[in-house]
């Protein structure tokens, strides 16, 4: 059998994982079955047992070959000893946010986390008496100062998805590792192409795969790169109970999304780099956040601790005039109305940014740019501000 175990990046997104070959198949078939059956009671008896560490399968609610394939592929890009896939990115956060809480744990997180682990936050996890403290967190010392004797867990997301503020990954873990405190990060802007937490002695990886890693706006999925022994926990405590675990056929799109994961990233990268760059000198734009344009308030964090920058990207209008704002949206072509980002389409969003992201309310236009043209996303943003007079 062949081996891609010290393969690069872009040979273990085509291979890494899917070295059996049922019948030569260039393709993994999927196992869309929900059960296992087994020739003898000792045998049934003997999978059960190891089903949990993913070494027999059993039910798919905890494990499927088709499963398996995915997870070896990222737990080996991210460099972790495993990881699980889940039905959506918000099933990996949630459930890699429960296995480190009990009953009066604290929590620290960045304030630009994603909107949906705000509201688990805020609004869910009070009812556990689970508390929590927002920060900016681009200082680690403000994190530091946020820890509690119950602290359980720094969640950290860098490049967050609105004003794309960075932390700083090392010295944020191994703070944590020294106090015993868990620390979790979303990668989902980076890829694991591009940002790699665990080699900065980050404990949980997560990506929402509804973005890169699936890449084609077909699946939504989530994954959590850590350690065996998490894992095995979780995939006892959070995926046996909650079922969050991912279905056979969307793992199938996952894998086949990911082995085209490196070219389309450097497309998106690439387009996205020359669209920013151009929208920077635009006489209708205030600020563009993107971290890799060289008046990125973070630069030198960002080029310490990141490969490169991916497609997504926002920008403040000079006019705050929200009727104007809606009309230049109103009027592209190419880019979509569309929440979410990763896939093959270039998408916007306007959005009044919360005042905890920015000195003062602010309304910004977030762009995610796709695999089109980038000259004919240039013509469609230049024909918009004509159109709206933004
Ligand atoms: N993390 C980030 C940065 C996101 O943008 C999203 C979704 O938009 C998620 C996590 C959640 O992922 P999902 O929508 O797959 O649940």
């Amino acid at each position: 059998m062949r081996s891609f175990e010290n393969s690069d990046a872009e040979t273990i997104l085509c291979h890494f994982g899917e070295e059996q070959k049922p019948h030569g198949a260039v393709v993994p078939p999927i196992y869309q079955n929900s059960l296992f059956t087994f020739e003898t009671i000792e045998d049934f008896v003997k999978a059960q047992a190891i089903s949990d560490k993913g070494e027999a399968y059993v039910y798919s609610r905890v494990g499927n070959p088709t499963v398996t394939i995915a997870e070896r592929k990222l737990a080996k890009l991210e460099g972790t000893e495993a990881a699980r896939v889940f039905g959506s990115g918000m099933a990996a956060i949630s459930s890699a946010v429960m296995s480190v809480l009990e009953a009066g744990a604290h929590v620290v997180a960045v304030d630009t986390c994603y909107g949906p682990l705000r509201t688990f936050l805020v609004d869910y996890l009070p009812r556990f008496g689970v508390s929590h403290t927002f920060v900016d967190g681009a200082d680690p010392q403000e994190v530091f100062d946020a820890i509690r004797p119950e602290t359980k867990l720094v969640y950290l997301e860098s490049p967050g998805s609105l004003v794309f503020r960075l932390q700083s990954i090392e010295a944020i873990a191994s703070h944590c590792r020294k106090k015993g405190i868990a620390t979790a990060i979303d990668n989902t802007y980076a890829t694991p192409l591009y940002q790699s937490p665990a080699a900065l002695g980050v404990d949980m990886i997560l990506h929402s795969a509804t973005k890169y890693l699936g890449g084609h706006s077909d699946i939504t999925a989530g994954v959590v790169a850590s350690s065996f022994d998490r894992l095995e926990r979780m995939t006892k405590n959070e995926i046996a109970t909650y079922g969050t675990l991912l279905a056979p056929f969307p793992a199938w799109l996952l894998t086949r999304g990911m082995r085209t994961l490196a070219v389309r990233v450097k497309r998106h990268e690439e387009s996205a780099n020359e669209i920013a760059s151009w929208l920077s000198e635009h006489p209708s734009v205030e600020l563009v956040n993107h971290v890799s344009l060289p008046s990125f308030g973070q630069r030198e964090l960002f080029l310490k601790q990141m490969r490169g920058s991916t497609g997504l990207f926002s920008f403040q209008p000079k006019s705050q005039h929200p009727a104007k704002i809606i009309a230049f949206v109103d009027a592209l072509r190419v880019f979509q109305i569309g929440v979410s980002w990763g896939g093959f389409e270039s998408l916007c969003v306007p959005l009044e940014v919360h005042p905890m992201y920015m000195p003062s309310s602010k309304w910004i236009i977030r762009l995610f740019i796709g695999l089109e043209s980038p000259r004919d996303l240039m013509t469609d943003l230049r024909q918009a501000f004509e159109c709206s007079g933004l």
